[in-house]
């Protein structure tokens, strides 16, 4: 058996409500800018991750057929090991919006993302 034999999921045909359901068991929304609900394991093992960047992304420039257009690049970095990871998670037109208005460029760093949050009435830090 293939091991590609469930390959009708890689290209799934959701419902933009059903994709924004799906991230928000993942992603938690509450802060400033989306973080991991748990963090994800690393590939060493470890769940300790360090913030780098966020990046928002109209991802229907290229693509009229998309149902999601904004996607928050959200990237991460293994304290222990330093593997990066950069996930595509798609957000709401609002949420992208409202984001994109708070900063110059769609590329958010961390230092800048506590200096947004804490200037937006967010907690100075995530969890906190
Ligand atoms: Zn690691």
């Amino acid at each position: 058996m293939s091991s590609y034999s469930n390959w009708e999921s890689y290209f799934p045909e959701l419902d933009p409500e059903d994709i924004h359901a799906r991230v928000a068991t993942m992603w938690d929304f509450s802060w400033a800018y989306p973080l991991p609900k748990r963090p994800p394991m690393c590939g060493c093992g470890r769940r300790e991750w360090h913030a780098r960047t966020w990046g928002f992304t109209d991802r229907r420039r290229g693509e009229a057929g998309l149902r999601v257009k904004w996607r928050c690049n959200v990237s991460l970095k293994c304290a222990w090991c330093g593997e990066v990871r950069t996930w595509g998670v798609p957000v709401r037109d609002e949420y992208a919006a409202e984001r994109l208005s708070w900063t110059e460029l769609p590329n958010v760093q961390w230092r800048e993302a506590l200096r947004v949050a804490e200037a937006r009435g967010f907690s100075p830090t995530p969890g906190a």
